[in-house]
C-alpha cells in the first residue's frame, strides 16, 4: 500500500516527526469538527447569497473599456452585501490591496476638520502612512484629518473610560482592527467587536463605526457587519478570495458608506458604475465559493502549529486551547535560529519555488532583517501557507494561510523536522 507516512518520508518527514504530528491531530478532533461546521454554515451562506442574486453564466464574462453595465460585477457586489448583510459592497480588481481599501474606505468618508479614532490601539503597521501617524505624502493628516488613538487595557479590554473621553464633537469614524496583525495583542472576536461598537453609538450614534476585517472573514459564523459596524473592509488575497483572486479588495457597508468609497475610487459622478471587470470575475466568484473552506484548513494550520511548538515547549499566541477569532499564529523561539527553521520548513513545503532557501534580509521599513516564506501561486497572498519573522527578540515567527489542510499540515511537520534536523528540539524530550 502507498501509505502517508511513505509519502512523508520521501517528502523528507521522518517516521518520528510525522507520528508526533498524528498524536496531536488526534487529540484535535472535537475542534477540528468544530471549524468543518462554520466552514458548513459559511458555504452554505455563499452558496445562498450566490442564488438569491441569481448569479448566471453571463455573470463570468467581464467587460472592457468603461466597464458600463457589468453585470458580473454587479452580481458580486450583491452577493457581497448579501453575505455581510449590509446595504451595498464595492468588490474590485481595482484596489489593489488590504491598505488600499483601507485608505479608500476613510479618505472617502473623512473631511478636512474630522477625527478619526482608533479605540483598539495601534492599527496596522501600513496604515501609519494613511492616517500621518508617520508623515506621508497624501496622508489623512495632510487633508487636516486628525488622529486620535486609545490603547486596549494590559488585559486586552477596552478602555471604555479613555473612549468616551476621546470622542467629541469632530470624532466622525471609529476604526476597529479585527485581527491582532502583527501584534501581540489578541485578536477581537466578533462578538467583543460588537460591545464596542454598542458602546460608542450610544455616545453618538451618527459616528461611522469600520472594522478591518483582514484575516477575520468566515472564521466566525457572524461578521462586524452583523453586530452594528457600518463597514467591513478587506483584501481578496486573503481570506474572501479563497487563493484564487488574483488582486482586489472589497468594503461592504451603509449605501452612504460605499457609495463614498466609490465616487473616490473612480470619479465623482462615476462611482460603481465604471470600472471593467476585464477577465477576473471567474476568480473572484469562484475564490469567494472556496473561501469558507480554504479558511478552515488555514485555521486547523494554525491551531495544529499551536499545538505542536507548545508541547515542544514554546510559547504560542494564540495558546494551543484559545478560541479563534483570526488564522494567524505566532510562535517564539527566543532565538533566530528558530526562526529561520521555520521559515525554511515552510517554503520547502511549498508547491512553488520550493527549492529556494529564504534568508534573513534587509527590508524597507524595517528596523531588523526579516525572513520571509512563501511560495505561492499569488504573489503574496497571505491566505497561502506563509510565514514571516524578523530576525529580533524575542525572535518570534508569524504564520497564516494553507489552501488546503493537508497542505498546512505538512508545511508544519516541515518546520519540525528542521527543528529536529538542527538540533534545536530533541523529539525525545516530549516522549
Ligand atoms: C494584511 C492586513 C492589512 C493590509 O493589507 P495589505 O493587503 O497587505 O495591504 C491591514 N490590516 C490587517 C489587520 C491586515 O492583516
Amino acid at each position: 500500500m502507498n501509505s502517508n507516512l511513505e509519502i512523508l518520508e520521501e517528502l523528507g518527514i521522518s517516521k518520528e516527526v510525522a507520528e508526533f504530528g498524528n498524536k496531536i491531530i488526534l487529540e484535535l478532533e472535537e475542534r477540528f469538527k468544530a471549524i468543518d461546521e462554520t466552514a458548513e454554515y459559511n458555504q452554505l451562506k455563499v452558496i445562498k447569497a450566490m442564488q438569491e442574486a441569481k448569479v448566471s453564466e453571463a455573470c463570468l464574462l467581464g467587460t472592457t473599456g468603461y466597464g458600463y453595465n457589468d453585470i458580473g460585477r454587479e452580481k458580486l457586489e450583491e452577493v457581497y452585501a448579501n453575505i455581510f448583510h449590509t446595504e451595498d459592497a464595492l468588490v474590485r480588481p481595482q484596489i489593489t490591496c488590504g491598505t488600499h481599501a483601507l485608505a479608500l474606505a476613510l479618505m472617502s468618508n473623512l473631511r478636512p476638520g474630522d477625527e478619526l479614532l482608533s479605540p483598539v490601539g495601534k492599527p496596522y503597521d501600513t496604515l501609519e502612512e494613511v492616517i500621518g501617524i508617520r508623515p506621508s505624502k497624501g496622508s489623512l493628516k495632510e487633508y487636516g484629518i486628525s488622529y486620535s488613538q486609545v490603547d486596549l487595557l494590559s488585559d486586552g479590554s477596552f478602555d471604555y473610560d479613555n473612549i468616551k473621553k476621546a470622542i467629541n464633537e469632530k470624532t466622525k469614524l471609529v476604526t476597529i482592527q479585527r485581527s491582532k496583525g502583527y501584534q501581540t495583542r489578541k485578536t477581537l472576536s466578533v462578538t467583543q467587536i460588537g460591545e464596542l461598537i454598542s458602546f460608542v453609538k450610544n455616545i453618538n450614534p451618527d459616528i461611522i463605526c469600520m472594522v478591518d476585517n483582514c484575516y477575520g472573514e468566515f472564521v466566525e459564523r457572524i461578521e462586524p457587519t452583523d453586530v452594528g459596524a457600518d463597514m467591513v473592509v478587506g483584501s481578496l488575497i486573503k481570506n474572501p478570495g479563497g487563493g484564487l483572486a488574483p488582486i482586489g479588495g472589497y468594503i461592504a457597508g451603509k449605501k452612504e458608506c460605499v457609495e463614498n468609497a466609490a465616487f473616490r475610487l473612480t470619479s465623482p459622478g462615476l462611482g460603481k458604475e465604471v470600472g471593467a471587470s476585464l477577465g477576473i470575475l471567474p476568480q473572484f466568484y469562484q475564490g469567494l465559493f472556496l473561501a469558507p473552506t480554504v479558511t478552515a484548513s488555514a485555521l486547523k494550520g494554525a491551531i495544529l502549529a499551536a499545538n505542536l511548538y507548545e508541547r515542544m515547549g514554546f510559547d504560542v499566541l494564540p495558546n494551543g486551547t484559545e478560541s479563534r477569532h483570526d488564522i494567524i499564529q505566532s510562535i517564539t523561539f527566543g532565538k533566530p535560529e528558530g526562526v529561520i527553521a521555520f521559515c525554511q520548513g515552510i517554503q520547502a513545503a511549498a508547491p512553488v519555488d520550493s527549492y529556494v532557501t529564504p534568508e534573513p534580509w534587509d527590508m524597507p521599513g524595517y528596523d531588523a532583517k526579516v525572513i520571509m516564506a512563501a511560495g505561492a501561486f499569488v504573489s503574496g497572498s497571505s491566505i497561502e501557507l506563509s510565514a514571516d519573522g524578523p530576525i529580533k527578540p524575542p525572535y518570534a515567527v508569524f504564520f497564516q494561510g494553507g489552501l488546503t489542510w493537508p497542505h498546512a499540515k505538512f508545511g508544519i511537520l516541515k518546520t519540525v523536522q528542521n527543528m529536529v534536523d538542527r538540533g534545536l528540539f530533541d523529539l525525545k524530550s516530549i516522549q
